[in-house]
């Protein structure tokens, strides 16, 4: 036995003991990670400002979006718990019929690089307050935040109640053929394949957070400062590594060189205020490492190469992990960055003359995590809205509508992922939605209609519910 299919079976064994905690015990541990996360505050913004050269603040409201996930957790979980009453149907009637949300079993969360610790624990919270153990795989390639990640998990949790289990790919593996009850898998396209294969093995059901490439919509009629000012905010947050992140402007041919031109100084802004240079601006973080910063630098070299016009920016120091903040026009299909996820803080902007060449656009790349429409018509954005497919939309705004309010289900559709995460979807995709019927035992209530022989009586009911 490896010892990782050793210590899934000592997560294993506790499933029957989790599933019977009460919500005071669920909310206890959570309270208890909480407090664990809190004391290692510094550490962890340490960790990854090493790791992204992240802005102090921008990781302290990571921890900010985890609180508002675990306060809304302690209100709500002895509700959620409670068995939900269902009314009745015409042939369940005199019974009594309920839905009871049980835990699952264990969890197996595995997480991408880019916020390491919500990835970490916005699932495990969900995980826990629905009776599971669980098992976290952090990402390798965010290794000082996966050490401490384990280590507040080490503190908060018993080992047979949650494990994190620290490595790469062969520990990915060795973790994947373990007959987990629910995968949650957050990270790429391709290994999510991967993971989804893995998973129909041991038929366990998954929930998959994936990226891709999230369109904006601005059409003629949007406020372009308002717009520009929040693009430049949404695209260079994390230096780009935000899997909600706008990652290319289809712009009305009317507004685009403004557009292009606002942007461009609105980044200037919000991020060189000192005026210092991007490259040595606080509020600018690096790429993860240097093979993701290679290879952004080839989506970049390609589509220049390929007739793209760079209007800012542009600059790349593979050394430093840097890539400065770029608005890349005039970009074509036929460009690998249009057929790839940038996952850095390059905004390719292409223009259109009408609302059907928007969808033309999008069509090459539907189902997108996000997608975020600037517009003032409510035409035009009902247009936009009932003619494409996403996971989450956002009207005159970005990046607001994940972290910020738990009733508001969180995930993607198609490639980019399936099932939710967030308050009480969250808690339900961790649990099995169980459909329970209670048969009283009285005469009146208690009666048989349907055993063969049938009666006249059954026979006239059954062809009564088959007439149109
Ligand atoms: P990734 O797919 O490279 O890695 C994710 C996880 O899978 C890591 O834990 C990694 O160790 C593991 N893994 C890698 N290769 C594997 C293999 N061959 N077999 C098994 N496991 C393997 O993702 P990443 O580069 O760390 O993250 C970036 C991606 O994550 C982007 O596409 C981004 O959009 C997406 N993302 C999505 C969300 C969301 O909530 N939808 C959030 C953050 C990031």
């Amino acid at each position: 036995m490896s010892e990782i299919s050793e210590k899934f079976a000592k997560l294993k064994s506790s499933t029957s003991r989790l599933r019977n905690t009460t919500a005071a015990e669920r909310t206890a541990r959570i309270q208890a990670l909480w407090e664990a996360t809190v004391d290692r505050k510094d550490d962890l913004i340490k960790a990854a400002h090493h790791e992204r050269g992240t802005h102090d603040l921008d990781m302290a409201a990571e921890l900010v979006m985890l609180k508002s996930e675990v306060d809304f957790f302690k209100k709500n979980l002895a509700k959620w718990m409670k068995p939900e009453k269902i009314k009745n149907s015409l042939a369940t009637m005199g019974k009594k019929c309920e839905i009871r949300r049980q835990s699952k079993g264990v969890v197996l969360n595995m997480a991408a690089y880019n916020a390491p610790t919500a990835e970490s624990f916005v699932p495990m919270l969900a995980a826990v307050a629905a009776g599971n153990a669980v098992a976290i795989k952090p990402s390798e390639l965010a290794p000082e935040s996966a050490q401490i990640i384990q280590e507040i998990v080490n503190k908060a949790f018993p080992t047979d109640e949650a494990e994190v289990f620290q490595g790469g790919v062969d520990v990915a593996k060795e973790l994947l053929k373990q007959p987990f009850d629910h995968i949650y898998y957050t990270g790429g396209t391709a290994v999510g394949k991967i993971v989804m294969k893995a998973a129909a093995d041991n038929l366990t059901s998954i929930t998959l957070e994936m990226g891709g490439k999230n369109p904006v919509i601005i059409d003629e009629t949007a406020k372009l400062e308002n717009a520009a000012t929040k693009l430049a905010w949404g695209r260079v947050m994390n230096a780009g590594q935000v899997c909600i992140a706008p990652d290319y402007a289809i712009v009305h041919e009317s507004v685009k060189d403004e557009f292009q031109n606002l942007i461009s100084e609105k980044i200037q802004e919000q991020y060189n205020s000192e005026q210092t240079g991007l490259d040595k601006s606080n509020y600018v973080p690096r790429i993860i490492n240097e093979r993701h910063t290679k290879r952004i630098k080839a989506l970049l070299d390609d589509a220049v190469k390929k007739g793209a016009t760079i209007v800012s920016g542009g600059t790349v120091n593979l050394k430093d992990c840097y890539v400065e903040p770029t608005i890349l026009t005039d970009v074509t299909e036929d460009m690998n960055i249009m057929q790839e996820e940038v996952f850095g803080p390059i905004l390719c902007v292409v223009g259109y003359q009408n609302r059907e060449d928007v969808l033309k656009h999008i069509a090459p790349r539907t189902n997108s995590l996000a997608l975020y429409i600037y517009s003032t018509n409510d035409s035009n954005i009902e247009y936009f809205l009932n003619n494409t497919s996403s996971g989450s939309a956002v009207v005159n705004n970005n990046c607001i509508q994940s972290g910020t309010n738990p009733r508001l289900p969180f995930g993607g559709i198609g490639a980019s992922g399936m099932g939710r995460i967030g308050g009480y979807e969250g808690f339900r995709s961790m649990s099995n939605e169980r459909s329970v019927v209670h048969q009283p035992l009285d005469k009146f209530r208690d009666f048989l209609i349907q055993l063969p022989p049938y009666s006249d009586r059954y026979a006239g009911l059954i062809m009564k519910g088959v007439k149109k």
